[in-house]
């Protein structure tokens, strides 16, 4: 891992907990983090439980008031700071991260640099957070609002955006004042402490941010959840994760933000462009190699365009080459972990059982984590794939004939984050734009990530938005003040 890095410190093997390193391991346990390309071991961390995780609540709860304290300006300035160091060393990032998430070198550049646009955008609104006036109730009434931060915040984040998701959430949560405890997935703990490096760097004061990486995530989660200091919870993960963090999170009626899963549907009426359907889906299915939450899941295609569609469609992906991340001109690395090979395959296998054909594809390469680009055919409403997050490879092709049919197939699901449709006809587009029951909606394309835009979801899908101007209210609480005068 080092011989590829530029600056070899950026690479760190433990917590980061009130602006020190390793300062607290239990009993000196460590961890093992893998290349999933190739099953190399990159690095051995400290993994920290429950013990770390209270010393860094109570470090960042000690350094919340002095951060709070600064000007907009004073936090504002070293976010940009951020923003600076984390694109100069976007090479380097990029490579902590293809090597520890096996996704191509190209596209982890593309995360930095998307994660490092999050940091921009909110050091940006840092100076934005405006409260109100209003009209008294009475003629001696002043009433005025206030936006505050709502203190120390954990993190916790999953392995398929090891920059992005972790960036997207401490943007928001240090403009506004609050401080942070991160818990990034035991799979991609690298990017998180690199991130910390960088802030170290940067000069932000201790105990604003602290990372506490472990394997024993229901510990560190449960300490979150529970230790009174910890104002709000912000998440991006499973929802079945995401229940257990709420159920947690009742007894002290935590602020919670929750980015959880998705089952998008891509939808390709009679009048699309099919070759610029063929492009959305391809970057909507493929990205990451499928593993993202805003992944097509479903793709629903009209009868009469079917057959043009799924032959473009499979032209396109036989093109893809699969392989490690970091040799030039793969598009699709590995998955994860065993265990999602596994789901994949039990899919797959539940589609051929209730008749779906596998035009191309269809198993993994050798005892490796790469699965091969699927395209599974005559996908339907009573197979598992249509209702379950695939996170992989694989396009299942569904065929439909009415807009009502289509509308209706595609918001069967408790999910509710992102769709996509593909539609010239503009009363059509509208109708189908505002029927979706989806947080997220892309017309015409099938890339609708942006720090300038609402990310979330509705549904199961969760709360809360990331990005854009919405994306501050999560971290402020409002306070009104009655004055009489
Ligand atoms: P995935 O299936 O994508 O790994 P998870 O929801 O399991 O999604 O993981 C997302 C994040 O949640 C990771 O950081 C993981 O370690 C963490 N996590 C998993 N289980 C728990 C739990 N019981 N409490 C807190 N965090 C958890």
């Amino acid at each position: 891992l080092l011989d590829k890095l530029r600056d070899k410190s950026l690479v760190v093997a433990g917590g980061f907990i009130d602006g020190k390193w390793n300062t607290v391991s239990s009993r000196g346990k460590v961890f093992r983090v893998a290349n999933p390309a190739t099953g190399e071991v990159l690095a051995q961390i400290s993994d920290l439980s429950t013990h770390a995780t209270q010393v860094a609540i109570d470090a960042a709860h000690k350094a919340q008031p002095g951060w709070a304290g600064k000007t907009a300006k004073e936090r504002a300035d070293l976010l940009k700071k951020l923003h600076r160091m984390m694109v100069e060393n976007a090479d380097d990032l990029a490579t902590i991260l293809t090597l520890e998430m096996g996704k191509p070198w190209a596209e982890a550049r593309g995360e930095v640099l998307y994660g490092a646009a999050y940091i921009e955008w909110f050091a940006e609104e840092a100076r934005r957070v405006y409260g109100d006036t209003i009209p008294g109730h009475q003629p001696d009434k002043r009433i005025m609002v206030l936006k505050q931060p709502v203190g120390v915040v954990g993190l916790i984040t999953p392995w398929n955006f090891p920059n992005a998701m972790l960036a997207r959430k401490l943007a928001p949560a240090l403009a506004v004042g609050c401080t942070v405890v991160a818990k990034p997935a035991a799979e991609t703990p690298l990017s998180a402490l690199a991130l910390a490096r960088l802030m170290e760097w940067c000069g932000f004061p201790p105990g604003v941010f602290n990372v506490v990486p472990g394997t024993d995530a229901p510990a560190i989660g449960q300490e979150l959840c529970a230790n009174p200091k910890v104002a709000k919870i912000s998440f991006t993960g499973s929802t079945n994760v995401g229940k257990i963090l709420m159920r947690q999170c009742a007894d002290d009626v935590k602020r919670m933000s929750m980015e959880l899963g998705g089952n998008a549907p891509f939808i390709v009426f009679e009048d699309a462009d099919l070759d610029a359907a063929v492009d959305g889906a391809m970057i909507s299915k493929f990205r990451n190699g499928g593993q993202t939450c805003v992944c097509a899941n479903r793709i629903y295609v009209h009868a009469d365009v079917y057959d043009a569609f799924a032959e473009k469609l499979a032209a396109r992906m036989k093109e893809l080459k699969q392989g490690n991340g970091m040799e030039k001109g793969v598009d699709i690395g590995p998955l994860i972990n065993e265990k999602a090979i596994e789901k994949v395959v039990e899919l797959l296998d539940d589609a051929r059982s209730g008749g779906g054909e596998i035009a191309l594809g269809g198993k993994r390469s050798g005892d490796s984590l790469m699965f091969e680009p699927t395209l599974l055919k005559n996908a339907d409403k009573t197979m598992r794939i249509a209702r379950e997050e695939i996170f992989g490879p694989v396009a299942p092709l569904f065929k439909f004939t009415g807009t009502d049919e289509v509308i209706e197939l595609a918001n069967a699901t408790e999910f509710g984050l992102a769709s996509y449709f593909y539609a010239k006809d503009l009363s059509k587009v509208f109708k189908v734009a505002e029927a979706l029951k989806y947080g997220m909606v892309g017309i015409n394309t099938g890339l609708i990530s942006t720090e300038t835009a609402p990310f979330g979801g509705v549904k199961q899908s969760g709360f809360g938005r990331e990005g854009s101007k919405y994306g501050i209210e999560d971290y402020l609480d409002i306070k009104y003040l009655c004055i009489s005068v």
